[in-house]
């Protein structure tokens, strides 16, 4: 069954967009079912429960950390993570730079914008990341690399808000593909979940993380 939801999806891709398999609450049963009909991407928002799953699971696999991840907590996955989403501040992106540094190492990142309504979601205004972006601080960090954008459209019915706002990342991604430095080079946009990926692959994303469609419903009542 997740073998199907996978070849449906991945047909509906471009071949351009890359698939992260959002396992999130997941046991490693399913995981290892669609780690073996040939998913390598995977996506997950505790620190813990990641560190716990790189333990047990394939190490091919391709972890990406798409949750709010707290400074204290990077240096757990900075030794196996393949691309962290959620950079959201400075103080994390330093801390991340750092614990690369001892480890000798250079760790994917995106910085994640606030592109919703809600006020609950994370990340940094556009201002705000493009004055980051242009800033001193960032030509010092030799051990992140800055690979692009991510993003979370509003909770909402309404599909021309979700495009509007995934439109936005799009146009804000060109405006500042200008800045070059060596620490920065824009490759993959982040946007598009079960919900909205369709209209998120119309938009311009490159990477679209996808969880209930693959693996069902997620049941947060035995947390
Ligand atoms: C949980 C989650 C997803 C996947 O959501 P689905 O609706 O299950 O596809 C994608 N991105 C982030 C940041 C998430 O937290």
């Amino acid at each position: 069954m997740i073998k199907d939801n996978l070849d449906r999806i991945k047909s509906s891709l471009p071949s351009s967009v890359a698939l992260v398999a959002v396992s999130k609450t997941k046991p490693n049963s399913l995981i290892e079912e669609a780690y073996a009909a040939g998913q390598k991407d995977f996506g997950e928002n505790y620190v813990q429960e990641l560190v716990d799953k790189h333990e047990q699971l394939p190490k091919d696999i391709r972890w990406h950390f798409i949750g709010h991840l707290q400074s204290n907590k990077a240096k757990q996955i900075v030794p196996f993570v393949y691309l962290i989403h959620g950079v959201d501040s400075l103080k994390l992106l330093q801390e991340i730079n750092k614990q690369a540094e001892k480890l000798n190492k250079v760790i994917n990142c995106l910085l994640q914008i606030h592109i919703a309504q809600e006020e609950t979601k994370f990340g940094f205004s556009f201002e705000e990341c493009e004055s980051l972006l242009k800033s001193e601080a960032l030509k010092d960090m030799k051990h992140v690399n800055i690979m692009g954008f991510m993003g979370m459209a509003s909770n909402t019915e309404d599909k021309d808000q979700i495009r509007r706002e995934f439109k936005s990342l799009k146009n804000f991604s060109l405006k500042v593909s200008h800045i070059q430095h060596s620490t920065f080079n824009i490759q993959h946009l982040s946007f598009g979940m079960s919900s909205d990926y369709k209209i998120a692959i119309e938009e311009g994303s490159t990477m679209v993380r996808i969880g209930s469609s693959i693996f069902g419903q997620r049941d947060y009542s035995k947390n």
